[in-house]
């Protein structure tokens, strides 16, 4: 990464209003996966002229003070905070990108040696270092897994890890005894990808967590004729999936539009890119 793709912010650790979210943090900006869906917080970062579109989103910038800023904020804020998410607006193991991979890495290690509990989505790999390590047992892995489709994920997640990687990424670190999560938005209608979810529930079915949301901003979607009862139902399937086997489930503001309060509503997470 060269001198002019460096970042500085005055601060890092911010409080979330996001659907159920506690604290967060975007210790880079861009994101090399360049999902195509399209990806909400590229939309933002353009809208407010951080970018200039797809391609400066594409190359990914790192925040170069992140350490200094967050060894200042975890003294004052650690008490308030029940955990971090990382990240809504980039992703901490973009695939094949060793320098975020190790600056996630150490964000992570000085929020978990000082207690903090991180909540993580990806859809890169995670390293096999998190599963070796009691230090970072505590916090809660999630990878976005719509589709089992490597076509779908080549067209809409193009520079992403293959699915079956990060699946079997997020089985290592359930087997090690850490608590994982898939975030299964933005689902597709059946317009843009024509599947069949208990394939994908059941090739998730060892994870503690599941977030269940439509796809949002494409006319595509919208346009499909029974867009309101094709999510009603696929969140039913979930739902009851979930409490068949016993995972926690959250299903996102607007999915179920005749559905206002989820029934099991229990646990912390939220979602994301
Ligand atoms: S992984 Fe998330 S942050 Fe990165 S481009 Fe895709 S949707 Fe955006």
């Amino acid at each position: 990464m060269s001198e002019q793709d460096l970042l500085f912010r005055k601060t890092l650790l911010y409080k979330s209003e996001v659907e159920y979210a506690d604290y967060g943090l975007n210790h880079v900006e861009g994101c090399s996966h360049g999902c195509t869906y399209p990806c909400y917080a590229m939309m933002l970062k353009k809208r407010c002229g951080r970018i200039g579109g797809y391609q400066d989103w594409i190359k990914p910038r790192i925040v170069s003070n992140a350490l200094e800023l967050l060894d200042k904020e975890i003294p004052r804020l650690k008490h308030k905070i029940d955990y971090v998410f990382m990240c809504f607006s980039t992703d901490p193991f973009m695939y094949k990108n060793e320098e975020i991979e190790k600056l996630s890495l150490q964000i992570l290690a000085r929020l978990n040696q000082n207690d903090v509990k991180v909540v993580l989505i990806s859809k890169g790999i995670y390293p096999a270092k998190l599963a070796d390590h009691d230090l970072y047992r505590n916090n809660e892995y999630g990878s976005t897994i719509v589709s089992l489709a490597e076509s779908f994920r080549r067209h809409y997640e193009p520079f992403a890890a293959p699915i079956q990687e990060r699946i079997e990424a997020l089985k290592k670190l359930h087997l090690a005894g850490c608590r994982t999560w898939v975030s299964m938005e933005p689902y597709p209608t059946p317009n843009i990808k024509e599947q069949n979810i208990d394939a994908i529930l059941d090739e998730i079915s060892f994870v503690d967590k599941i977030v269940f949301g439509k796809w949002n901003y494409s006319k595509h979607a919208n346009s499909y004729r029974e867009y309101t009862d094709f999510y009603e139902s696929e969140a039913e399937k979930v739902i009851s999936f979930c409490e068949r086997n016993g995972i926690d489930y959250h299903i996102k503001n607007g999915t179920i539009l005749s559905r206002t309060k989820p029934k099991n509503d229990s646990t912390q997470l939220a979602l994301v890119s």
